[in-house]
């Protein structure tokens, strides 16, 4: 694998300085912890927020524009590299509670006004417009470059009067009889020390800071993916509302799929996703390989990329879906993938992250409005949105089983707005629950390709 150009620090940048990409390389994390460990800071917060992505982020500000005092502690400097560039439409209310759309409207961000599916014989299906389904402005949506997108919502977090801390690693959150009371971490020096809270927030992303020290973690036996990913110059892009589309392409047998999510300067973000044993079946194998040879199995993605030039190494990460036991405990609440993480077929991580953000900063107000950081209160959220994540995860499991879905809205028009409901990332109502047994139907009728052991996921 090459190795990657080192993090660039884009030092007086604004927000919306198109930035070199050093970034497309790999993330470089502070790994330096002293012994040093002086007593509580200065004036405790009332919430400290581990991690400052985009449910950090969310979760800070909101509580902050509650009046309650913030604290967040990112192990990074800002901006910094992360994948996961492709927004659905129902981030939209979040980032209007969040007072940021105006800087979207007028940032660099590639509009995205659809999705499509190109199948395994390269066939493409009709684009999928969202305003077609529903005409509001929520229908147009962006794909982003992380490093500039996390970067405006923490400057964002900052004006709504989050302290924000930098390059401080969180080590360990501090327990006191069963209840969270605050956190031990180390800025670059190595210096340690405590800080106490009434509301712990983990919003670590996939480090999982509280769920690993408790145990609560429960790996998706069904969604054991991996992926590879790199970034194109060049690559073909679509005229006019098209250009922005995400396109989801599957290779040969379906036993993996690509996505194309065209970001701004003109950079394509290109990855592949299948089964981590049929990826990684031959171990001796670099990166590139593996990827050239799923290219080859894509008739989709081929002539896209035929006249481009890569821009950035190859990245790749275990892509093992997982979810807490728990939401939340006495004086903790998670979030984000802290919480949970779902596979990325429908780009519906930032959404996740966005919205359990959003619930849970209502959540942290009214306790500590109430003077009753429980979990009972903390976790008032955790069913309605655990019940979400359930459904997005049973249309996940549905394409992977092989469903086809062009032939199930020929055979179910009516339940065609459920099941866009769940693409545009509006999932959290009961009404959806009426596509899974017309989608079991299917299946028993043998409508569903089965493919090798690690397809099915018992839609
Ligand atoms: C291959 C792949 C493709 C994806 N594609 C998409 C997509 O197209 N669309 C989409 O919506 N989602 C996508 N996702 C998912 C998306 O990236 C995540 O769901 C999203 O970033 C979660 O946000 P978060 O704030 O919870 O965590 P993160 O964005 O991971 O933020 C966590 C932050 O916490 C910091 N941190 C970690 N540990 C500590 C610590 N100990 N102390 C202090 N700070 C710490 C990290 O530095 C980081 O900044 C994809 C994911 C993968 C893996």
């Amino acid at each position: 694998m090459p190795e990657p150009p080192g993090r660039l620090r884009a030092a007086g940048a604004g927000p919306w300085t198109p930035l070199a990409y050093p970034f497309l390389g790999k993330q470089v994390s502070f790994t330096a912890v002293g012994k040093h460990c002086p007593m509580i800071s200065q004036a405790d917060p009332e919430v400290v927020v581990i991690g400052g992505g985009p449910s950090g982020a969310t979760v800070a500000t909101l509580v902050a524009q509650r009046g309650h005092s913030v604290r967040l502690l990112e192990r990074d400097r800002f901006p910094r590299y992360h994948i996961g560039e492709s927004l659905i439409p129902e981030t939209f209310g979040v980032l209007e509670r969040l007072g940021i759309l105006p800087r979207l409207r007028g940032g660099p961000f590639i509009e995205k006004h659809s999705v499509q599916f190109v199948t395994d014989a390269g066939k493409l299906s009709e684009p999928f417009y969202f305003a077609d389904y529903k005409p509001h402005e929520s229908s147009r949506t962006w794909q982003v470059t992380r490093q500039e997108f996390d970067a405006l919502m923490l400057d964002n977090a900052r004006e709504h009067g989050v302290d924000i801390h930098e390059g401080v690693r969180v080590l360990e959150v501090l327990f006191e009889e069963g209840r969270a009371i605050g956190v031990r971490c180390a800025d670059e020096s190595g210096r340690e020390r405590q800080i106490r809270c009434r509301v712990v927030v983990d919003a670590a992303g996939q480090s999982c800071v509280i769920q690993d020290r408790l145990g609560l973690r429960q790996w998706d036996p069904e969604l054991k993916k991996a992926a590879i990913w790199t970034y194109f110059r060049g690559a073909q892009r679509d005229a006019g509302r098209d250009a922005g589309a995400t396109l989801v392409m599957q290779t040969a047998g379906k036993l993996g799929w690509f996505w194309y999510i065209p970001l701004q300067g003109d950079l394509t973000s290109i990855g592949v996703v299948a089964s981590h044993d049929h990826l990684f079946a031959d171990r001796g194998k670099t990166l590139e390989a593996i990827f050239d040879e799923q290219v080859a199995r894509c008739p989709g993605v081929q002539p896209r990329i035929a006249g481009a030039e890569r821009a950035a190494p190859f990245r790749a990460a275990k892509e093992y879906s997982y979810r807490s036991r728990e939401v939340a405990g006495d004086g903790w609440v998670l979030v984000g993938d802290a919480f949970g993480f779902l596979d990325p077929l429908y780009s519906s991580g930032i959404l996740l992250a966005l919205r359990s953000g959003a619930l849970a900063a209502d959540a942290i107000a009214d306790a500590l409005d109430a003077d009753d950081p429980s979990a009972a209160r903390l976790g008032v959220w955790g069913p309605d949105y655990v019940a979400g994540m359930d459904r997005m995860r049973k249309l996940v499991c549905a394409f992977y089983d092989g469903l086809n879905f062009g032939r199930f809205v020929r055979q179910h028009g009516d339940h065609k707005p459920l099941l866009t409901d769940i693409l545009i990332g509006d999932f959290f109502k009961q009404d959806i629950d009426a596509l899974w047994p017309l989608m079991d139907a299917m299946q028993a009728d043998g409508e569903t390709v089965k493919r090798p052991p690690v397809g099915s996921c018992g839609v």
